[in-house]
């Protein structure tokens, strides 16, 4: 009894935050009446489950709080409390315009340059000049120019967990929601490929098992986001793998490729595609994986990129792919060009990290050593 209440008095949980950010938020946190949050376009699990964590903990505070996003989010994040009142820019813009207008705060989460929001909402964020501004992000080279207070954590793996670090640091988890620790539980598992990378800092664990003693369910979390393909999807997914993967083994790298007519044949909703680029990564060796998707409208091809070890996604993003993001995890567009040129590129690319790209992933077991004993 006394071990546990010493535990979650003391929270053995390193906030990483300065006193003095702690305070700036609380204090604009207390103060601001209208709110609105917002986060980057075409959201992820991070992004919806920090925007709705920090809508419960606003709605909990008594004040008004809407949650804006630029456009559609998958399916899978629609089971979290309040996802159903979530603003859609794209489809809500008069409205959005008022909420924004109103607003004596604006909360920015998991983004920290104004173009991830999508040019135009991103310039009338931009511009609310008498409109307090609070951004709380993980990815690099934040824009300090942005924001009144800027707190930036590249090395948190998710904005849910550095989020839930802020709350820790303004002495504010005991107003947490159980339905706001199953939004960060949401982020924090999605943004870690299910807790399999950039996710060593025990203080990751430390955050669930106080996220645990809010009540959430974590198995049932995982269920609602895992276990939610349509029949089409899944379908999808086996034809990028059967027919689409080009492996090069040499490179220890993948490309896959998806145009707009093949999309269509598999009844392709935005975010059937999430987290599939991951998937050739599980082949033995493998370092690289490069996802390239026709848009359906526009003639642009996006780019997601996954790596491991010292192969760096956010360079290849950089140099080939107009894009950025993190080291491991990176995306970027391709503007009027054929997938057979997208592809090209992509070779030339991987032909560029050959030096990173030469040796097998660091694995415990030999990779020859894994093939003999299969071969057995
Ligand atoms: P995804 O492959 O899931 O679209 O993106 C992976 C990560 O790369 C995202 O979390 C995001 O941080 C980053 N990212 C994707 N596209 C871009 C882009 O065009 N520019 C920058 N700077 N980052 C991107
Ligand atoms: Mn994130």
């Amino acid at each position: 009894m006394y071990l546990r209440a010493y535990f979650s008095e003391k929270m053995a949980i390193k906030t990483k935050i300065s006193a003095q950010d702690a305070v700036a938020v609380r204090r604009m946190l207390d103060q601001c009446k209208n709110v609105v949050v917002v986060t980057h376009y075409s959201p992820d699990g991070d992004a919806i489950g920090s925007a709705l964590a920090m809508w419960e903990y606003l709605q909990k505070k008594g004040k008004q709080a809407t949650v804006i996003v630029p456009n559609f989010f998958p399916d899978f994040l629609k089971w979290m409390n309040g996802a159903d009142q979530i603003v859609l820019f794209e489809k809500q813009k008069a409205f959005s315009y008022n909420l924004l207008n109103m607003a004596d705060l604006v909360v920015v989460l998991d983004l920290c340059e104004a173009s991830r929001m999508g040019e135009e909402l991103g310039r009338v964020v931009k511009g609310l000049k008498r409109t307090n501004k609070i951004v709380i992000d993980h990815h690099m080279n934040p824009d300090k120019k942005f924001a009144d207070i800027l707190v930036s954590h590249p090395d948190c793996s998710s904005t849910c967990e550095l989020l839930f670090r802020v709350f820790v640091a303004m002495d504010q988890v005991s107003v947490l929601s159980k339905a706001a620790a199953e939004d960060i539980y949401a982020g924090m598992y999605t943004d870690t490929g299910g807790f399999s990378y950039n996710s060593n800092d025990p203080d990751v664990f430390n955050i669930i098992a106080e996220l645990l003693r809010k009540g959430i369910d974590k198995d049932r979390i995982v269920r609602n986001i895992n276990n939610n393909f349509t029949a089409e999807r899944f379908r999808l997914m086996g034809y990028v793998l059967y027919q689409k993967l080009l492996v090069l083994p040499e490179y220890h790298a993948s490309i896959y490729s998806l145009t707009a007519d093949e999309l269509k044949t598999f009844k392709y909703l935005k975010g059937d595609m999430e987290g599939v680029v991951n998937m050739p990564l599980q082949i033995r060796g493998q370092k690289l994986s490069i996802s390239l998707r026709e848009d359906l409208e526009h003639p642009i091809i996006w780019v997601s990129i996954r790596s491991y070890d010292d192969v760096s996604a956010r360079d290849m993003a950089e140099q080939f792919f107009n894009g950025g993001g993190h080291f491991n995890a990176a995306g970027g567009k391709l503007e009027n060009c054929t997938m057979d040129e997208a592809i090209a590129k992509a070779k030339v690319a991987i032909e560029a990290f050959s030096d990173v790209l030469a040796d097998p992933i660091a694995q415990d077991t030999p990779v020859d050593e894994l093939i003999e004993k299969t071969n057995k």
